[in-house]
């Protein structure tokens, strides 16, 4: 059975690494561990955009892990973009090993909204807790409470829970 690291990229917030380490293995039922985090890769920065390209933080994610079979989800407070999108949340492989969500978007101040702790801190358990979901697996689901539904905007993030629909929680257990 495969535990979960949490790689930091970039500097991170300690509070919410510890918050992710301590909430994650009530989800997965799995030990959570964090990692030194490792800077953020200077080529996945986009001088136009001023956004970093997910894709190669992710790579760089995965050449930096350790040598097991563990998950390791990426966290970093840069703004992420891939081609098609003007930003994203995360991104994760799909039954792979690897993924990786920005805090950026997820801040109350950045929405401008006043600041909230508590709400910051469940969106990022969120968005955690669905590209993690996408490694064992799990692609988007339909049930609007779930948390593998994708979000494209934060009210779309705020409108889910952040725990699996029935059919989803089935999955992760049967694939575990
Ligand atoms: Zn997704
Ligand atoms: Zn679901």
């Amino acid at each position: 059975m495969e535990n979960i690291y949490i790689r930091p990229v970039g500097e991170v917030d300690e509070k919410m690494i510890k918050y992710l380490t301590d909430e994650l293995p009530l989800i997965f039922n799995k030990m959570v561990k964090p990692l030194p985090s490792i800077p953020v890769p200077p080529q996945s920065y986009d001088d136009q955009r001023q956004q970093c390209l997910s894709s190669e933080i992710l790579k760089a994610i995965l050449e930096s892990a350790p040598a097991d079979e563990n998950k390791i989800m990426g966290v970093t407070e840069v703004d992420l973009f891939i081609p098609i999108f003007t930003y994203i949340f995360g991104e994760a492989q799909l039954d792979g090993r690897a993924g990786l969500i920005s805090l950026a978007r997820l801040k109350p101040d950045a929405n401008d909204e006043s600041p909230d702790e508590e709400l910051y801190k469940l969106r990022a358990l969120k968005e955690a807790v669905h590209e993690l979901g996408h490694t064992f697996g799990l692609k988007h689901c339909p049930e609007p409470a779930c948390v593998m539904r994708f979000a494209n905007n934060i009210i779309e993030v705020d409108s889910k829970d952040c725990s699996f629909c029935p059919s989803c929680h089935d999955f992760i257990v049967k694939s575990q």
